[in-house]
């Protein structure tokens, strides 16, 4: 019986998570969870899972949660301090990072530094902090899965003995898909009136709101090539992006024999997740298979950088090194968050992501302090930015 510790649990990836551990009870516990300010749904996962501990990272919310506990027993912890300590109990296994944001950051570290085996969907702490995370997995033997499914899909293609870190042997490069979001057919004269329902509304993929914005501008690819350039340690032009609309393949792996490996199947995140979770096993999942004769095509195509620029921001950030990914990083929290609420529009995400980039020098990366510390700056600058310069 493996123990897991479920860090945002009432999100899209904790609810794909949650319905693997309903269908293995024999195989997984959930012995913790956690959750920022949906602590109602908290409360209905506390009822059905009976985890033993429980971290509400929104103080308001855990007052509020913690009154209506009533008589279960539980142990409730408030703060994202008490995320680290969580994740280094003895008493667990496997720890899924399904935090979004660089608030994941902090958790990830504390889950790799007490060894832990770590489930990562939490794509912006290794965007952030690869330079930190990469080595303290090699040297505390830390076991990192990626989820994400064009992670998991190229991890899925490589052997089984691989260990994320290490530079694969015998690959020349990786190509990750991308499903182009929403807008890819959509003419650039008409992105001006996209408003924040047609961008969360992702034709293939259902995710959380963040993630989805992220799709639409391809600063999801742009991330994801930064995510592959640390997991897998290769350099990013052995990182190719292509637009794959069907989403049927999530990655390729393309060996120095000229022999390429993809891994197919429908966009379900379970299925990379119940691969992460069976530690490279196999377990059953009963969603929809693939219908290759119902799906009949395959289409590719290149990026289009001109509508899309938050993936070449992506690519300079790499070759600039050091903090540059994690400023980027942080910048895109804020300007996915303020048109969310309305605040800019569609392209001024990628417009103020690019000024902001333009606007700091990038030191190299020493330790989680210092990458918070740019975290909090660059999320201040880019809010005050917004304010001067962008209201709408
Ligand atoms: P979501 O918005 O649906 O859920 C986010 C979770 O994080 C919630 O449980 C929430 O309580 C918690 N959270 C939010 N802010 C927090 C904070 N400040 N401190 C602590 N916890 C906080 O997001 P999601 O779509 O489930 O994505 C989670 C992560 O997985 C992201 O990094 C995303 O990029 C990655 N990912 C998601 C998908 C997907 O299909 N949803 C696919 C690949 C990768
Ligand atoms: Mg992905």
């Amino acid at each position: 019986m493996k123990q897991v510790a479920l860090l945002g649990a009432t999100g899209s990836i904790g609810d794909s998570t949650c319905a693997i551990l309903r269908k293995h009870p024999d195989q997984f516990n959930l012995f913790a969870l956690s959750a920022h300010s949906n602590w109602k749904k908290a409360l209905q996962l506390i009822t059905e899972f009976k985890p033993q501990h429980v971290v509400i990272t929104d103080e308001q919310s855990y007052l509020l949660l913690k009154s209506e506990l009533n008589d279960i027993n539980v142990s409730i912890h408030s703060g994202s301090d008490a995320l680290d300590e969580l994740v280094k109990m003895t008493e667990i296994d496997l720890v899924v990072a399904a935090i979004v944001g660089s608030a994941g950051m902090s958790s990830v570290l504390a889950a790799t530094e007490a060894g832990k085996t770590l489930l990562l969907a939490n794509k912006e702490s290794v965007v952030a902090a690869g330079a930190l995370l990469m080595p303290l997995s090699l040297k505390t033997g830390a076991h990192i899965i990626p989820l994400d499914s064009e992670h998991n899909a190229l991890y899925q293609c490589l052997p089984q003995n691989y260990q994320t870190g290490i530079t694969p042997e015998r690959v020349s490069h990786l190509t990750l898909t991308a499903s182009g979001g929403p807008f890819w057919s959509k003419p650039l004269s008409e992105f001006q009136h996209i408003t924040p329902a047609q961008a969360v509304a992702h034709p293939q993929w259902d995710m959380g709101a963040k993630i989805s914005v992220d799709s639409a501008t391809l600063m999801n690819k742009g991330l994801e090539v930064i995510e592959a350039h640390w997991l897998f340690n290769m350099p990013e032009h052995h990182i190719e992006v292509v637009v794959h609309p069907q989403s049927t393949i999530h990655s390729l792996v393309h060996y120095i024999d000229g022999s390429v490996l993809a891994q197919l199947g429908t966009p379900d995140m379970q299925i990379p997740i119940s691969y992460g979770l069976g530690l490279r096993d196999r377990l059953a999942n009963d969603g929809d298979f693939l219908d290759l004769i119902a799906l009949s095509r395959l289409d590719f195509l290149a990026p289009d950088d001109e509508k899309f620029p938050c993936l070449t921001l992506a690519r300079e950030a790499i070759k600039k090194g050091g903090t540059a990914p994690a400023v980027l990083n942080a910048a895109n929290e804020i300007s996915v968050a303020e048109f969310l609420k309305g605040n800019i529009k569609f392209m001024d995400i990628a417009n103020i992501n690019a000024f902001i980039m333009n606007r700091f020098d990038f030191d190299d990366v020493e330790s989680l302090a210092q990458l918070s510390s740019t975290d909090h700056e660059v999320r201040l600058l880019t809010q005050q930015f917004i304010q001067q310069k962008f209201s709408i």
